[in-house]
């Protein structure tokens, strides 16, 4: 077995989903470190301790450990606000590092780990993989002032690039932002795009679903499910659903899952709280649920009891959620933005409208509320897709291939494209 170092400060994969700073990385690096284990690999997941005792490794999957590393204060913390302990955490993830080795490599995660990676590399004389997840030069682009990143994140992102011996994009765009934006030389990246589990996430009957959660039977309903971040724009759904109240359509009930609590607890919740006087001053209160996180089993019955999965954030590096709507058979309304472009096929699995366009998005959803047939013709498109296209079992297969290209030393070749068509 070869021993993978993976390193994920802020996204522990035990962490509970949805809440803030903890979406899509804490489920691609809990899903690539089980996966990888089938191909001979053994992982250790490096993350920042939470918890004032954490001391040792903590058996988490078969082949996988989780190692809490101390560093700042315990308990959580906004990943902003990482970068000021990530000296002691690359210190003591050195000493835990010589202490649980020898390692064969180390897989970077997001810039912060990307910096960490970089100094162990070179402590240890390991190579590097890294993925980024999100970077810090779109981030800004599209928060502009709202950006919390600390200043130094793109300079760091562009020495890590540099140091890397190889990176993993999840899609092509992000290949091409970070040959455009950072200078990055393509022959190192390799598109691996991310995935879903298709056991976990499977096409459960409309009714049934709906009967097990306690909805309604009747009536249609659109579902948003993400973390309620201001750049996920759940508002622009609430627009949408206000301007075809307005029209006088029949309007789709939403229900929103993801947030801090799992019962939709408002007094934790200032962007619910922001949310619901939205929709109460868009006179469509009554059509809005927010049910808070739920855990990833749960899900398959959200996304099946849904007659559309809606997302329309301003831009979104990846967006693991789309994939899982369309693995339950949901058809699917997405911003054009990012991994969106790639993973959802236009007028197939779903449709793309663009972001902050409220007008698109409600005449998206009439479309696809008033016509069954499309729906039917979608959600089979959807699920095949996924299953053709982004299996989690597939990601682990053509990671454990990056691995060994790196540990052949093969890596000066030619990216792979990794285009599904
Ligand atoms: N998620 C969850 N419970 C929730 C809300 C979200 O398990 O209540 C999961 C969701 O299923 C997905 C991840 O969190 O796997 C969000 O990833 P995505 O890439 O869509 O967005 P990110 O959070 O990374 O911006």
């Amino acid at each position: 077995m070869k021993r993978v170092l993976m390193i994920s400060e802020h996204a522990d994969p035990s962490a509970p989903l949805g809440a803030t700073d903890a979406g899509g990385q804490n489920v691609y690096v809990d899903q690539v470190s089980r996966g990888v284990v089938r191909y001979g690999y053994t992982v250790d997941i490096y993350t920042r301790a939470t918890t004032p005792d954490a001391a040792e490794p903590i058996a988490w999957a078969d082949g996988v450990r989780i190692v809490p590393v101390p560093a700042g204060p315990p308990g959580f913390l906004p990943k902003d606000a990482i970068w000021q302990y990530i000296t002691e955490f690359t210190t003591r993830s050195m000493a835990l590092a010589e202490r649980s080795g020898p390692y064969d490599l180390i897989h970077g995660n997001f810039w912060m780990s990307g910096w960490v990676g970089t100094e162990l590399k070179r402590h240890l004389g390991l190579p590097l993989v890294q993925i980024f997840h999100a970077l810090g030069v779109i981030k800004r682009e599209y928060q502009g002032d709202a950006d919390s990143s600390p200043p130094e994140r793109c300079d760091v992102e562009q020495s890590v690039i540099e140091n890397a011996d190889l990176i993993i994009a999840q899609c092509p765009a992000e290949a091409d932002d970070l040959v455009r934006r950072y200078g990055a030389d393509r022959g190192r990246i390799r598109v691996v795009p991310s995935g879903v589990d298709l056991m976990r996430f499977f096409p459960i009957p409309q009714d049934a679903a709906r009967a097990a959660l306690g909805l309604p039977t009747e009536g249609r309903m659109i579902i948003y499910v993400g973390r309620l971040q201001p750049r996920k724009d759940v508002e622009n759904i609430l627009r949408g659903l206000a301007l075809l109240r307005q029209a006088g359509c029949t309007v789709p009930r939403l229900l929103v899952v993801g947030g801090e609590t799992d019962d939709a607890s408002l007094d934790q919740e200032p962007e619910m709280r922001r949310l619901l006087g939205v929709a109460a001053d868009l006179g469509i209160r009554d059509l809005v649920t927010f049910v808070g996180r739920k855990p990833a089993d749960r899900l398959p019955l959200y996304y099946s009891a849904a007659d559309a999965f809606v997302s329309t954030p301003w831009y979104e590096p990846y967006g693991l959620t789309p994939l899982e709507a369309m693995a339950c058979g949901t058809p699917v309304i997405c911003s054009a933005v990012g991994g969106i472009t790639f993973t959802v096929a236009d007028g197939e699995t779903g449709f793309l409208v663009p972001p902050r366009h409220p007008e698109a998005l409600a005449d998206r959803i009439q479309t696809l509320m008033d016509n069954r047939d499309v729906r039917v013709r979608m959600a089979r498109n959807a699920r095949r897709r996924v299953e053709e296209h982004f299996a989690w079992t597939t990601v682990a297969e053509r990671t454990a291939a990056v691995y060994t290209e790196l540990l052949e030393g093969q890596h000066h070749g030619t990216g792979a494209s990794g285009t599904p068509g």
